[in-house]
């Protein structure tokens, strides 16, 4: 359905190369800077002209848009003008992503963490990630190029740690020809679930020994010399749609943004990005008075940005490293793609929030996994990332990093379900070596067979629902009525 509220502010947004500073139209399909190689961001240049409208007229547009009942408003465009004002209704892919919960850790979660938290529940999109949100705005742009080129065939590409690969195959397939999507993982690198996803959605799904960073480099010379769109999140359009995020939690606290900490894991550094990026124009416009603090949390087996801003701010200088095994398997990279832009967005944020605005944390990777089981007990519904943002709060508390008078929103970027097999390998204490993951025999919890298949054999059926019966009475200790 096509609103007839729909906006009318058209923006005019190019991309910015942060690698030599120049400016190109969005016309062409760029995924890199033609002319350096480095990364984009996309900038409208006519965002100041939104203040014109004073903070109260976006903050009640918003809010009066998040009960819309029209698609191409009702996602992440709820918050149009400060995304992709270029694009048409008809353009927009809506396949639910966006406005997820945020949900307030347990009263006795809250307890054990020491500040009050709460889990944004990205895990409640279409296809189980955040991902969905960077590729809902890069599918509507897509669909844009298709129209205004009358293009016959779009092949889009991805590399993938899971969950970009289970996004882009989810939207290539509603969107349908002539867009079709290839994607390529690490071959066993991704989990049994996330490899199921593109499977079901009908890509192609093309493995490569190796980790990430590995297809990553596979996909970048396929960009380089073939005519393929390319989907990862060095495509600035999905830092783009990813900035909803942010746009979000702000909105959920009515725009009070004082004494929030927003916690983000890191992978390839696209999210974090995003997410910086966003408070920024909010600050911008003046929606929110102050800008929350943001914690990045990096597992210390992929930890390349963490180090970077763990050295003496005077000489930095980045280093990609290489990954050791990862629970927090989605953010295993050892040379994230966004690197560029996070530094670009977090001198940014420090200038108007000042010291300590953006800070990286690192964890071990028992934490991350333990922070996981820890909020799923709770009644929460965290991933492996979500369980290394758990792990990044406990850690900045022990570093005296943040206050209890803090409000702490952890970012569980996927579904628990997609990375359940990371909860099995720690009850059945099974996590390979390189891990170095040990289970805690208090937190495991294992399937109790009460009655064994022979007695069934031996037993009539009468007598087998009894004494199947009279075994879990006997297991549980119950009393009779
Ligand atoms: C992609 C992903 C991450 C890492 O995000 P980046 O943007 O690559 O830093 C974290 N968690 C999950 C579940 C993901 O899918
Ligand atoms: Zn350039």
């Amino acid at each position: 359905m096509i609103p007839n509220d729909f906006p009318s502010y058209r923006g005019k947004m190019e991309y910015f190369c942060l690698g030599c500073q120049e400016r190109f139209d969005i016309g062409a399909l760029h995924y890199t800077c033609p002319k350096c190689g480095g990364v984009f961001l996309l900038e409208d240049d006519w965002f100041d002209s939104l203040a014109e409208n004073p903070p109260v007229y976006w903050k009640s547009l918003f809010d009066k848009r998040a009960a819309s009942k029209n698609t191409p408003l009702r996602g992440i465009f709820r918050f149009y003008e400060l995304m992709a004002p270029i694009l048409e209704p008809q353009d927009i892919v809506y396949l639910g992503e966006g406005n997820t919960p945020i949900i307030e850790a347990s009263p006795a979660l809250s307890k054990i963490l020491g500040v009050p938290m709460a889990f944004k529940n990205d895990g409640q999109n279409p296809s189980a990630s955040f991902k969905d949100r960077g590729m809902a705005c890069a599918f509507s742009y897509l669909k844009h190029l298709v129209r205004a080129n009358g293009w016959d065939q779009v092949l889009t590409v991805c590399a993938s740690t899971g969950d970009t690969s289970a996004a882009a195959a989810l939207y290539a397939a509603y969107v349908g020809p002539p867009i079709t999507s290839v994607v390529i993982l690490p071959q066993g690198k991704v989990t049994p679930q996330q490899l199921a996803q593109p499977l079901g959605s009908g890509a192609v799904v093309l493995e490569v020994p190796g980790v990430f960073d590995d297809c990553m480099k596979v996909v970048e010379h396929l960009a380089d010399n073939y005519r393929v769109a390319l989907l990862n999140s060095k495509n600035a359009w999905r830092i783009l749609g990813q900035e909803s995020y942010a746009f979000e939690v702000a909105q959920w606290y009515d725009w009070d943004t004082y004494r929030k900490a927003v916690f983000v894991p890191i992978g390839n550094a696209g999210n974090v990005t995003a997410v910086m990026s966003g408070f920024l124009k909010l600050k911008r416009l003046g929606i929110i008075p102050s800008l929350p603090r943001i914690f990045g949390v990096q597992s210390a087996h992929a930890d390349p940005v963490y180090r970077y801003y763990a050295q003496d701010p005077a000489g930095r200088s980045f280093e990609p490293v290489k990954v050791q095994p990862s629970a927090a398997q989605a953010a295993m990279i050892g040379n994230p793609v966004s690197f560029p832009r996070v530094r670009h967005f977090a001198e940014q944020y420090e200038k108007i929030g000042g010291p300590g605005s953006f800070q990286v944390v690192q964890v071990e990777e028992q934490a991350i996994v333990e922070g996981m089981l820890l909020a799923n007990r709770h009644g929460h519904i965290s991933c492996t990332q979500g369980g290394e943002c758990v792990a990044g709060l406990l850690r900045a508390r022990e570093l005296g990093l943040i206050e209890p008078s803090e409000t702490a929103i952890l970012d569980a970027t996927a579904h628990s379900l997609k990375f359940i097999g990371f909860q099995d390998m720690y009850f059945n204490d099974a996590f390979p070596a390189e891990y170095g993951v040990k289970a805690d025999k208090s937190l495991v919890n294992k399937p109790e067979l009460v009655i064994t298949a022979d007695e069934k054999e031996r037993l009539s059926p009468e007598e087998y629902t009894v004494a199947a019966a009279e075994k879990v009475v006997a297991r549980l200790g119950l009393a009779g009525k």
